[in-house]
Order: structure tokens, then sequence, then C-alpha cells
């Protein structure tokens, strides 16, 4: 397991040093003298939690702590608030900013370590059980609720220079008779192989891969046009087929083979996930019932789904 790292904020060195010696064996330590620094090196360093001095010249740890608890990417860092004994309403000040704890100076360094150990070690199971709840146990890949998470803040993104979005599904074909034929366990592991195989030929580092569910994956590819949206299914498609499991009540061929629907579009203000997804279930749908093994591509635009659904193309 990698070491956790604590980040010390104090304007005092020697309280550092004091902090410093009682968990440097067991942690990564870095630390800022004053406010504004300390806030950078959250920022850089993404410490698992934070030691936070009350009293320091410029920002005070109050507007530090409230501004960590303001910033997405630094809210769910702990703080512990290191405050002068007895000052009470220091404490519950630092409490009511969202603070998880505080310890009083001077520093008792069996209390400081079963603290910061505590709190450490609750992070890690927090950070786990988020880290579980958009993976498919399965696979290791994103799961649905991921998929459409990033999908929605993809849009977002991409809707600012009205760039192109793609979305990928694909499909197992023929997935009952082979668990029918072979058994869910190896059902299973066709599942998990289909997986590693969609994540080859996936390589963009913006590029999601997800298991939609049961049989079905989807692949998000921001700024691919229907073009570059079309090669990475082909590669999909190659890679799967090279996996070579056989499926010998399979209809159309002697090894695992997969549908595809692809939808892309220029994503524009207004535009929702739910587009893409629909338009790609199309395309899947149109895979299939033309013979399956297959790729089929759409290039849609607001405008023109508007009209169809008013019955006036
Ligand atoms: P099609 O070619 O039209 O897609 O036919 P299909 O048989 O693949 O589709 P259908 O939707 O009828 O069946 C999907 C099957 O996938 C049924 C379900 O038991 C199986 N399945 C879904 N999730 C899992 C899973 O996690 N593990 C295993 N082993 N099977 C699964
Ligand atoms: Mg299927
Ligand atoms: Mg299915």
């Amino acid at each position: 397991m990698t070491r956790a790292t604590i980040l010390i904020v104090d304007d005092e060195i020697s309280n550092i040093e004091i902090m410093n010696a009682v968990l440097e064996d067991d942690y990564e330590v870095c630390f800022s003298t004053s406010g504004e620094q300390a806030l950078e090196t959250a920022r850089s360093t993404q410490p698992d939690l934070i030691l936070l001095d009350v009293l320091m010249p410029g920002i005070d740890g109050f507007e530090v702590c409230r501004q960590l608890k303001a910033d997405p990417e630094l809210v769910d860092i702990p703080v512990i608030f290191t405050t002068g004994l007895g000052d009470t309403e220091d404490e519950m000040r630092g409490l009511s900013l969202g603070a998880i704890d505080y310890v009083t100076k001077p520093i008792q360094p069996a209390i400081l370590r079963a603290r910061v150990g505590n709190h450490v070690e609750l992070k890690r199971l927090r950070d786990q059980l988020a880290s579980m709840a958009v993976t498919d146990a399965l696979t290791g890949l994103s799961n649905r609720r991921q998929m459409e998470r990033a999908l929605q803040t993809e849009t977002a993104r991409l809707a600012r220079a009205g760039d192109w979005l793609s979305v990928i599904m694909l499909d197992i074909d023929f997935f009952k008779q082979f668990n029918d034929t072979y058994g869910h366990p190896a059902g299973d592991r066709c599942i998990t192989m289909v997986a590693s195989a969609l994540t080859r030929a996936v390589k963009r580092a913006s590029d999601l891969p997800a298991r939609y569910g049961g049989e079905e994956f989807a692949c998000i590819l921001p700024s691919a046009d229907p073009h570059g949206a079309e090669l990475v299914a082909q590669e999909i498609r190659l890679q799967i087929q090279s996996l070579n499991i056989p499926h010998e009540r399979s209809q159309i061929s002697p090894f695992i083979t997969v549908s595809i629907g692809v939808a892309s579009a220029r994503c524009l203000p207004g535009m929702t996930p739910d587009l893409w997804i629909t338009e790609a279930d199309r395309q899947l749908y149109l895979s299939k019932h033309g013979g399956r093994n297959r790729i089929t591509v759409t290039q849609f635009d607001l405008p023109t789904l508007q009209a169809i659904a008013a019955g006036t193309p």
C-alpha cells in the first residue's frame, strides 16, 4: 500500500518540526507556512489529510478551510485544525466550517498519531467506497453511472467549442445461447475478455469504455467525428473477433461476435447526453436486425431530430 500524504500548515517552523517528527516514519509529509501556500500545495499534491493551524498572518486557517471546502477538487480532503489549548470557540468554528477534528497545542505525540491514523484510515475507506460506486465489479471498467456522469461532463465541456462527440454502444451476439451452452461462469469470463479487448481498442486517454449493463458495453469518444468513431468501432470489432472465443450455437460465426451502433454529433448548447445514447442504441438495433456482427453509424443534429419528432422531415 502506498503511504498517505499529510500536509502540515503552520506559520511557526517549530510546530511543523514537532509534528513532522511524529508523522514522518509513517507518512509522506509536506508543509506550508502560510494560508496562500497551503491552498497551492493542496492543489498540487492532493494530500490525504491536512493539519491546519488557525492563527496565521494573511489568510488564516478558517479561511483556508472555507476555500478548501468550496473547491470540488479539494473538498474531500479531511482537515484537522491545530488550536491552542482551551480555544473552545475556535474549535467550534473549525468544525462548523467542515473540519473533521482538532488537536490542541502543545502537541501530544500519541494523540496526534492516533487521530491522524484514524482519519487517514477513514479517508482510505471512503476513497475505496467511492471507487467501488463507479466501477463494474466483474470487468473493472467504469459502470453505467460513471459513464452517464462522464457524458454529462463532456457534453457541457464540448458544447463550448461546438466540438464533435461520439458514443459507441455494443452488445454481444447470441449471448443467451453462449450461457446456455457453456454455463454462466464461462459467460462471465467471456464478458471480462470482451471488456479487455474493448480497452485495448480504445486508445485515447480521454476515451471512456464502460460496461453499460449485462453483455452491453458503451464507449464515449470526446472530439471524435463520425469517421474517427467508425475507425474505433472497427478496431473494437476486430479486437473482440480476434479473441477467438468459441460459440458453437451462434447463428452467424463459430466465435463470439458483437453488434455495434455509433452516434456522432457536433455538441451544441441544449443537447443532452441521452440524445447520443438513444441514437447509438438505435444504430445498435439496426446492426442486430441487419444480421449482427456489424457496425452501423449515424451522424445526427438537433434540428433534424426535432423535425423528425414533429413529423416534418
Ligand atoms: P442478441 O444477439 O440479440 O443480443 O441476443 P442475446 O442472447 O445476446 O441477448 P439477450 O438480451 O436475449 O440475452 C442476454 C443474455 O446475457 C442473457 C443474460 O443471462 C446474459 N447476461 C447478462 N449479464 C450477464 C452476466 O453478468 N454474466 C453472464 N454470464 N451472463 C449475463
Ligand atoms: Mg446480446
Ligand atoms: Mg443485451
